[in-house]
């Protein structure tokens, strides 16, 4: 079986530059949130082009694309969109040029993650090549509205198109690390209503900050108390982020006040009990305060318009599991050394895949936290060829450890 490894590595070599030039395509059309419409027209073309056995996109704007037979159905995950170019002067070579020299391929999405959706997309075009999908089908799943809002997609996708593959491979930058774990999140906002009355007799009123002032000290104590903890991921966290209010006029006693909540959640810490954890504190309970989730409702580019609460749980994939099993296998069997093991530290469509639905994931994609998100994003070509091969070979060692069991 060693050849097959040997045969992945060599075809995805022969398409080297065609990979560069296809992320390279994909950068220079910019895609922010909700407008990802031409990168997904591109992505689809590319998949019909290479003949992949069937290409769709569905009523939010994923587009999917498959080729093999096989049972064993396994995703790799994508998104299409960025965020956008930030300030240009800051920026070497401008943000959507979509340049490359000997090494890098440069712009925004590079590394967050168009290079990661052309490799995707060509490591069902080495399976088709090697006809190696009797066993598995290999589906590449380029999402949209990851960056306000991971999960969305996958939540879509899960509940209303029915999908439930064996596994998903994320493929968000790992800098050539394979990623087992992230923590999720929620954002929450407290509301509390006070009693307005005028300023030059506070006792009349019921004053909403006082009480809201209350339930902020509890929760910094709440922070430094939290007691779950995973020895991977650590404790998770507690942010108050905002806090607005609200009186008839400055002469007056506020009559309202709210706050918004960033919780970090650890493995062990589930939205209910987060959310109980605050429901329950004695400033809340005494305020008689609103807890709520905020809730994310913009558009897709397709007009489709989401409501989905902002609870994106975390998600953990066991060494022992036979994905992480297999997935080390990949990596042994192509680069003749052991990978690296870690988690990330921020968040991805896996809450929704893994966190609250319990399909396997696991991560592995081209570049490096350090270059996402900020001027000069680049990503590596070595790394670009190398998730290109493990993404192939994944499905191969998955497929006979699996048969093996
Ligand atoms: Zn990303």
């Amino acid at each position: 079986m060693s050849d097959v490894f040997e045969n992945i590595a060599s075809y995805t070599q022969d398409y080297a530059q065609d990979i560069y030039n296809f992320a390279c395509e994909l950068i220079r059309v910019e895609s922010l949130s909700g407008q990802e419409r031409g990168v997904a027209a591109l992505v689809e073309h590319k998949m019909q082009k290479l003949e992949f056995d069937d290409v769709t996109v569905d009523r939010m704007g994923n587009v999917r694309g498959s080729v093999g037979t096989g049972q064993t159905l396994i995703c790799a995950d994508g998104h299409m969109d960025t965020v956008g170019g930030g300030n240009e002067e800051q920026w070497t070579r401008p943000p959507f040029s979509g340049e490359q020299d000997d090494e890098h391929l440069y712009g925004r999405g590079a590394a967050d993650m168009k290079a990661a959706i052309a490799a995707m997309v060509y490591a069902g075009k080495v399976v088709q090549d090697l006809q190696l999908g009797d066993r598995f089908t290999y589906m590449v799943c380029a999402t949209v509205q990851e960056e306000p809002c991971e999960g969305l997609a996958w939540e879509y996708l899960i509940e209303k198109e029915g999908l439930y593959p064996d596994f998903v491979i994320i493929a968000e930058p790992s800098d050539d690390l394979i990623s087992l774990a992230q923590k999720g999140r929620m954002e929450l906002k407290i509301s509390v209503t006070g009693k307005s009355a005028h300023a030059s007799a506070p006792h009349m009123g019921d004053n909403a900050i006082y009480s809201m002032a209350k339930i902020v000290t509890e929760l910094e104590r709440l922070n430094d108390n939290l007691d779950v903890e995973d020895k991977d991921l650590g404790k998770g966290s507690l942010v108050v982020s905002e806090i607005a209010s609200h009186a008839p006029s400055r002469s007056s006693v506020a009559d309202y006040c709210e706050i918004s909540i960033d919780r970090r959640l650890t493995w062990g810490e589930s939205p209910q009990y987060a959310l109980e954890q605050v429901q329950r504190l004695p400033s809340v309970v005494a305020a008689q305060a609103t807890v709520e989730l905020h809730t994310f409702e913009e558009p897709s580019y397709t007009g489709l318009i989401p409501q989905k609460e902002c609870t994106f749980p975390a998600w953990k994939i066991e060494k022992d599991h036979i994905l992480t099993s297999s997935t080390v296998q990949a990596y042994e069997n192509l680069f003749k050394i052991s990978p690296t093991l870690t988690t990330w530290p921020f968040s991805t469509n896996g809450v929704a895949i893994m966190g609250k639905h319990n399909i396997p994931v696991i991560g592995y994609g081209p570049g490096e936290l350090a270059a996402c998100h900020v001027a000069n994003e680049c990503v590596k070509k070595e790394q670009v060829i190398r998730a290109t091969m493990m993404y192939a070979a994944m499905c191969v060692t998955y497929t006979e450890e699996k048969m093996g069991e």
